[in-house]
């Protein structure tokens, strides 16, 4: 959780979407939508050797314009700076210096963040090297010619950004295990922590989360920590009667954030809502480990089918049920509530497991044996030349091939499902990045 981000900052049309979708490849944009800040910042997954990071595009920042949008935009790019590891600012290369990137230089030495100067649309590399040398009068250290649209100069500015990227797997390692348990009002949220804490109040401890949307409760079993991130604590106030159901789909967008393993909490006697699937959805695009609790199991008047039938709707109506584990209990009356913590603890290790490099070429020799890889109209057949597992958390496996287009979801959908029918990961997402080797 929680990867480096890389902002990425400059003038209108000197090529910044251009350069994220570069440095992005295929993946595709997490776009979050946060209250306050009118255009969504876009976070694209990126990486380069053996760093992982997040780019964000921080929209035209402009200085000498008053355009009504422009306090707007400056604050998006100071929060996109506030979160950043590192800056890649952006100019442009044919244009040669202009006073607005030289204002946004000045704001950016100010800024205690690692700023690299990247002089885009330098597609020839002598004429490159002549336009990038007059961006040294901005003080923000040696320009990179680059061209987004080619590609570029941007090996040497990723070499460059990598050494002022954390690896990710430097995030101290504890113990305990963050649960959110998230669902629509009424499923039994609070029943089941109440379930879960029970009479042992004595040995808890409420600690105020970080935000006052959730209440952290950290309980202890069989020397296992977990830290219970509640989303029900705070009440719809009956008087707001404007998008009670905005906020609390925030809250639990925000919880789910914080946690290791997701327990998806529906209610029994609803089955998959809309909700439900918009959770999902929010569940996968951040990779968290989860555990759909089906609740009130004890209301539901049941015969030999029962199961079937539930498990059918879940199936068809959650897209993760391929590797998350269901389990159905009851709050009220503790039916395999403690069972629960025991899928947690799986699907926390899953998680966090790491697998050499060895055994996931294994893995992909053999599944490449069983199933070529498609070949392309114009005969050219996909290679995958290695795999290696780039971050845990969820576990991430990069792809390296001779070209990631000539791979289809079928095939990709098919080389996911042999790492997990030989390596098990049960209970976390994992995610393959696809990159063309050139
Ligand atoms: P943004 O407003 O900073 O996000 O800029 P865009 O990425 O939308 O690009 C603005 C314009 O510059 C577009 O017409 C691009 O095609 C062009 N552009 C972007 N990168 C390059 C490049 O490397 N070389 C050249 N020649 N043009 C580029
Ligand atoms: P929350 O809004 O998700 O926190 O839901 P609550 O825990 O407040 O529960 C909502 C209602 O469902 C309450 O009336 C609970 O008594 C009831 N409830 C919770 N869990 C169960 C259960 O396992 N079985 C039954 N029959 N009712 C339950």
């Amino acid at each position: 959780m929680g990867l480096p981000i890389v902002a990425i900052i400059g003038r209108p049309n000197v090529g910044k979407s251009t350069l994220v979708n570069r440095l992005a490849g295929e993946q595709t944009a997490i776009v979050h939508d946060e209250p306050g800040v009118t255009r969504d910042r876009t976070y694209l997954p990126s990486y380069w050797s053996d760093r992982e990071f997040v780019v964000v595009d921080t929209g035209g920042l402009v200085f000498n314009d008053d355009t009504e949008f422009l306090p707007l935009i400056r604050q998006q790019a100071m929060t996109a700076l506030s979160e950043a590891s590192a800056a890649i600012f952006v100019v442009d290369g044919q244009l040669g210096p202009s006073p607005a990137d030289e204002e946004i230089a000045t704001w950016l030495r100010q800024q205690p963040v690692p700023v690299l100067l990247a002089v885009n649309k330098c597609e020839s590399p002598d004429q490159g090297l002549i336009q990038a040398a007059e961006f040294w009068e901005l003080g923000l250290g040696e320009p990179y010619p680059i061209s987004a649209i080619h590609g570029s100069g941007t090996g040497e500015l990723l070499d460059e950004l990598i050494k002022h990227i954390p690896h990710v797997t430097e995030v101290p390692e504890t113990n305990e295990i963050k649960v959110a348990i998230i669902g629509r009002p009424n499923v039994g949220k609070s029943s089941l922590l109440n379930a879960f804490v029970g009479e042992e109040r004595a040995i808890v401890s409420p600690i105020s989360g970080t935000t006052r949307d959730a209440i952290d409760t950290v309980v202890e079993r069989d020397g296992q920590t977990y830290r219970l991130i509640d989303t029900a604590g705070i009440r719809k106030k009956k008087s707001i009667d404007y998008g009670t159901e905005f906020f609390s789909i925030n809250r639990a967008f925000k919880a789910i954030r914080r946690a290791d393993v997701v327990l998806m909490v529906i209610d029994a006697l609803d089955g998959v809502t809309e909700q439900d699937q918009k959770l999902a959805g929010r569940i996968i695009e951040e990779g968290r480990a989860c555990i759909v609790v089906v609740n009130k199991w004890d209301a539901v008047e049941k015969d030999s089918y029962t199961i079937y039938d539930y498990e059918k709707d879940l199936q068809s109506r959650l897209h993760f049920t391929e590797w998350a584990d269901t389990i159905y209990v009851s709050a009220l009356t503790g039916q395999r509530v403690e069972k629960i913590l025991e899928l947690v603890v799986e699907a926390a290790e899953s998680h966090k497991r790491r697998v050499s490099t060895a055994v996931i070429n294994e893995v992909l020799e053999d599944a490449v044996s069983w199933h070529s890889p498609p070949t392309s109209r114009g005969g050219r057949q996909g290679k995958i030349y290695y795999g290696t597992q780039v971050s845990t958390q969820p576990p991430t496996i990069a792809l390296f091939v001779n070209e990631a287009k000539r791979f289809n979801d079928n095939y990709r959908r098919y080389i996911e499902r042999q790492f997990r029918q030989q390596l098990g990961f049960k209970g976390t997402p994992i995610r393959l990045l696809w990159r063309s080797k050139k």
